[in-house]
């Protein structure tokens, strides 16, 4: 995707700080952090959001959520942490490529929305 700033930093022509990264996906530190720990993990193919997970796709999904807690332990966060996705306007997604925030290093407020 041309335009999709996240593709970009996938490819390498916007940097990012990267937390790890393997063939399928990419985690790196949010620019505008919202906790202490703010990480994004992203799949290298472009998925524009959750709504477009399908048969086809989801292994990659599920390669991120088995690789989140390995990050989460090499970021630090041994007490918990909060696992985010927004999915479409309502939800406030501005990057329409489907990220999952890693969110931790603090006690986190217990309001979802
Ligand atoms: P969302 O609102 O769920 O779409 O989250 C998008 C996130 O991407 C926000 O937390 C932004 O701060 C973050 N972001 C946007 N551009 C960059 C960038 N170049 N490097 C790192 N994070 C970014």
């Amino acid at each position: 995707m041309n335009d999709c700033i996240f593709c970009k930093i996938i490819d390498g022509s916007i940097p990012s700080k990267k937390a790890y990264e393997d063939d399928r996906i990419l985690a790196f530190h949010d620019v505008n952090p919202q906790a202490p720990v703010h990480v994004l993990v992203v799949p290298k193919e472009h998925i524009c959001c959750a709504d477009a997970v399908n048969e086809d796709n989801a292994d990659v999904v599920a390669h991120i959520f088995t690789k989140i807690p390995e990050i989460a332990k090499s970021l630090g966060l041994v007490n918990g942490y909060r696992i985010v996705n927004n999915c479409g306007d309502d939800a406030c997604q501005t990057v329409k490529h489907m990220h999952f925030h890693i969110l931790g290093g603090k006690q986190l407020n217990g309001e979802m929305a």
